[in-house]
């Protein structure tokens, strides 16, 4: 059983505007000089089942920037990234992305709209090659990578073009799913846990695969227990822990935060 904390919790605390200002303002009434975040999150709820794990999850994530979501075991995250796309059982709340409102359409939808999903577990075809897997995903909008960008930005897969998924390396099916969905022309990228299980030096890789995808304006997600590599690729941290998001640390004051960071994740 898991021990509880002193964790200061709040489910009315936000970081941002109500939603109302974010996803019913049309960009041209934005404020001059305020940046109305690519993904807005509210109060958001969900449920498998009769168990309710998300308990008002409040969040911004601007465009361009790499944001974590850091949090022990079972403390909602990767069921944020799934409510986000459309695929819990049940959800509740208000979810913006570029000012729409998203929170009710089907994942589909969701996916169409410019938002990539690599889950924790990869998702590769196990009987499908490198290439079948990397072209299996459509192309929802203008603005994805082609695939000779993808293999600049991962070199292994264009080696093992050939190899079937089930021959791949924990790192070359992570590089697969991210490459698969650059090619879909999404924007905003939600990456659960891409560092898990992977040898060191394969994480570096990763770390410097995000910094280029950011500095190619593609917004990151990222789900990551491992607070030492999200420090070396985010901008931003929110720490969540029992379905709430219960503080939010920029990357410049983490090592302020160590303290009271080790308390959240119980390391
Ligand atoms: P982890 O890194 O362990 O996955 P997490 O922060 O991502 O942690 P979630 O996977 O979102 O946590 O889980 C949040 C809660 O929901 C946990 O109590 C978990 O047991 C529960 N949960 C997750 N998936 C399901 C499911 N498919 N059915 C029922 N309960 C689930």
């Amino acid at each position: 059983m898991r021990t509880s904390r002193a964790i200061r919790r709040s489910s009315r605390r936000t970081w941002g505007p109500p939603l109302a200002d974010v996803a019913a303002a049309p960009a041209a009434r934005v404020a001059p000089g305020a940046t109305a975040p690519l993904l807005a999150v509210r109060d958001l709820n969900a449920w498998y089942g009769e168990s309710h794990v998300l308990h008002g999850v409040t969040f911004d994530v601007a465009a361009g920037e790499v944001v974590t979501l850091l949090g022990r075991n079972g403390a909602g995250k990767t069921t944020t990234l799934r409510s986000i796309m459309g695929i819990v059982p049940r959800r509740e709340g208000k979810i913006a992305f570029e000012g729409r409102e998203i929170g009710a359409l089907a994942s589909n939808r969701i996916a169409q709209l410019g938002i990539g999903y690599c889950p924790e577990e990869r998702g590769i075809f196990s009987t499908l090659d490198v290439e079948e897997n990397l072209l299996l995903p459509p192309v929802v909008r203008p603005g994805g990578l082609p695939v000779e960008q993808i293999f600049e930005l991962f070199p292994n897969l264009k080696e093992r073009l050939r190899s079937q998924g089930t021959k791949l390396s924990g790192g070359e099916q992570q590089m697969l799913a991210i490459g698969r969905i650059l090619r879909t022309g999404a924007r905003l990228l939600l990456l659960d846990e891409p560092t898990e299980g992977l040898a060191p030096v394969i994480v570096q890789q990763i770390g410097r695969t995000i910094a280029k995808l950011k500095a190619q304006g593609f917004t990151i997600l990222l789900v990551e227990q491992n607070f030492r590599f999200a420090a070396t690729v985010a901008d931003r941290h929110y720490v969540v822990d029992h379905g709430r998001v219960v503080d939010m640390i920029p990357n410049a004051d983490l090592d302020a935060n160590m303290a009271k960071l080790h308390d959240y994740l119980g390391v």
